[in-house]
């Protein structure tokens, strides 16, 4: 077990990864045995994060845009375009439910037989207290979310059976535009006011959240979008992975007017170490200082206060900068935070007890 200098182990729950896209990438029956048993591949699998102290996250459903299928293991978002000092990379085109809705059943059977087969280490929590109850036993501890609501029908048909198959979350656009709502392009430098804001079926979308207590998730929406959220969810705000914009003008990140909402509304931003919405120059390099993301907390922490930040890695979504490219490096990142002045209480709310109490406020 790796251990940061001569401290306890710290316990992670982090708000956002794609490791059951990565699995579902590999086409197979028993792609689970894959998470179970560690395939070291990519950047999670429950051997590693046990071993890291990644003890629960959200885990995305993502669907993949039809044309750029299931070979290409890449969201369509063009790392190479990503190294230029500015960019705005096109949206594929909005896919309607019956396509997405048999690929997210797919995610959804996926991390069923992980937890099936997990003998008691993994579980798809369905409750705030659940989910208190599943980390402190060291389980690890999965809150289901949709990244994009593109398998939701625009008469909600649906929606009970995904709740009733553990859906906690919803992400109602994964930027790619969904009968809901509008996401940001990737644009840097660029204001995350892109476009329009939730459509009707998305400010139904909401009102379902609020009826259901399902998290809404903002990371990715356009900032008209956001402020739709705002008035019309009675939840706190929260945004899974996403930086401050003040930092990093990247369309993906958060405006201080967006901040200033979150914290109005005691709700949660999670950090993201994907290059490109970290850096200042908003370049996607692998070759990128993680002090670049102590950075980022200390902003958030600042502006935010104590309560309101955590983790939102995007591993298994995103290209990691080079010393952090897999979950075992976690408690590097840590140790840095820990030797710049995050003291032990701060670093236990970073790591996972903001994250819990936010859930807990929500999942009830
Ligand atoms: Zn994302």
């Amino acid at each position: 077990m790796l251990v940061c200098k001569g401290m306890q182990q710290l316990k992670i729950f982090d708000g956002h990864n794609d490791v059951l896209f990565r699995l579902y990438l590999k086409n197979k029956k028993n792609a689970y045995l894959d998470f179970i048993q560690g395939d070291n591949e990519g950047h999670l699998d429950l051997p590693r994060m046990k071993q890291s102290g990644f003890q629960g996250g959200f885990f995305a459903i993502y669907v993949p845009s039809p044309e750029v299928g299931v070979v290409d293991s890449d969201k369509p978002v063009k790392y190479d375009e990503m190294e230029k000092d500015e960019y705005s990379l096109p949206l594929p085109e909005l896919i309607g439910a019956d396509i997405a809705l048999p690929v997210v059943i797919r995610k959804i059977s996926l991390l069923s037989e992980i937890e099936k087969n997990s003998q008691g280490q993994v579980k798809v929590c369905l409750t705030g207290e659940d989910l208190e109850n599943s980390f402190k036993h060291n389980v690890l501890s999965i809150i289901m979310h949709i990244e994009g609501a593109e398998c939701i029908d625009e008469n909600f048909y649906n929606l009970e059976a995904l709740y009733r198959s553990g859906l906690r979350s919803i992400g109602p656009v994964w930027s790619r535009p969904t009968i809901f709502g509008e996401g940001v392009p990737f644009a840097f430098p660029q204001s995350p006011d892109t476009g329009g804001g939730l459509t009707d079926h998305g400010i139904e979308l909401i009102k379902h959240c609020n009826n259901l207590n399902l998290i809404v998730d903002n990371s990715h929406l356009n900032e008209k979008g956001f402020w739709d959220i705002a008035k019309y969810s009675h939840h706190p705000l929260v945004a899974t992975h996403s930086n401050s914009h003040t930092l990093c003008p990247h369309t993906r990140n958060l405006t201080n007017r967006q901040l200033d909402a979150i914290k109005e509304t005691q709700g949660m931003v999670g950090v993201n170490f994907a290059p490109a919405f970290l850096r200042q120059d908003g370049k996607m390099l692998a070759d990128t200082n993680i002090q670049i993301i102590v950075d980022h907390f200390k902003y958030l922490v600042d502006y935010l206060g104590e309560d309101h930040v955590g983790f939102g890695s995007d591993f298994d979504g995103a290209m990691m900068p080079k010393d952090l490219n897999c979950v075992t490096e976690m408690p590097k990142l840590i140790e840095l935070m820990q030797n710049q002045g995050f003291d032990l209480s701060l670093m236990n709310k970073i790591c996972h007890q903001n994250w819990l109490s936010l859930i807990k406020k929500i999942l009830k």
